[in-house]
């Protein structure tokens, strides 16, 4: 008789199951990745807007959460949005759920709202500081800039970066500042080359995997999966990758990425 293998239990640090592109298939999307081996997964906030409809997502899946201000939706209005975060985090304070600040960071190839950017950046970090929370970072072309307001605004807790892309003197430095190195999809292209490398060297115990999921069109797109198991078939495939670039076994690699996820968010 053969028994039937279960899958590795992973936790997805990133994935935006809140957005309204999941709305028609969330509920079976959800029920598929946890008979996947998803045992747990955080949604980063990422605008005013979409808070509500963020705290209704994660409490009806169990779910954790941050809260922040995403540089994409950064405006003019942003000392408002700030002050809005402000007075729900200390609404939330105590909220098992409620896991970091962020999405939040810099994004250099969003030009136009630099100005803004900048400040609504560090006023989350300093309400990481206030409520000693980690950060969930996104950091595009604008690394130098990041780590430095890391330097300036110390967080106890740390953070992640998450999709990140770069050399293994870039990872050091984050892992310098606090930060676990969170690896997305993109370790899983070919091409990924310098990503590769870096992983070859990076001590295991400062990563954690993502889906980054925001569109059920990507999972589709993507090919690694059909569009209901997609999000948690990525993790496993980034299990092996990792696992085969350590020349680690799977079971040794997923169970250090899962300490390090409950570690990072204090789940
Ligand atoms: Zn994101």
């Amino acid at each position: 008789m053969q028994v039937a293998k279960s899958p590795l239990a992973v936790i997805d640090s990133h994935v935006h199951l809140d957005f309204e592109e999941f709305d028609a298939e969330r509920e079976r999307l959800v029920a598929r990745l946890k008979s996947n081996g998803l045992k747990g997964a955080v949604i980063p906030g990422v605008s005013a807007s979409q808070w509500p409809k963020l705290l209704t997502v994660a409490e009806r899946h169990a779910f954790h959460y941050g809260l922040g201000v995403h540089p994409w939706y950064c405006t003019a209005d942003w000392g408002q949005d700030i002050e809005n975060l402000s007075k729900l985090l200390c609404e939330r304070r105590g909220d098992p759920r409620l896991v970091a600040i962020g999405e939040c960071g810099l994004d250099a190839l969003h030009k136009a709202s630099w100005e803004t950017q900048l400040p609504c950046f560090e006023a989350q970090l300093q309400l990481a500081q206030r409520y000693d929370l980690p950060v969930i970072l996104h950091s595009v072309k604008a690394h130098n800039e990041v780590l430095a307001l890391l330097k300036r605004y110390p967080l106890e807790r740390g953070g992640v970066i998450h999709g990140f892309y770069g050399s293994m003197q870039l990872a050091q430095r984050y892992v310098d500042a606090g930060c676990y190195i969170g690896i997305g999809h993109l370790l899983l292209e070919e091409k990924a080359k310098k990503l590769q490398e870096t992983l070859v060297k990076l001590p295991l115990e400062h990563l954690v995997i993502e889906t980054d999921l925001a569109l059920v069109s990507l999972v589709k797109k993507s090919g690694f999966a059909d569009k209901t198991g997609g999000s948690s078939l990525i993790l496993h495939l980034l299990i092996e990758k990792i696992a085969k670039l350590q020349k680690k076994s799977n079971v040794l690699v997923s169970e250090q990425v899962f300490q390090n996820t409950l570690q990072l968010f204090d789940l």
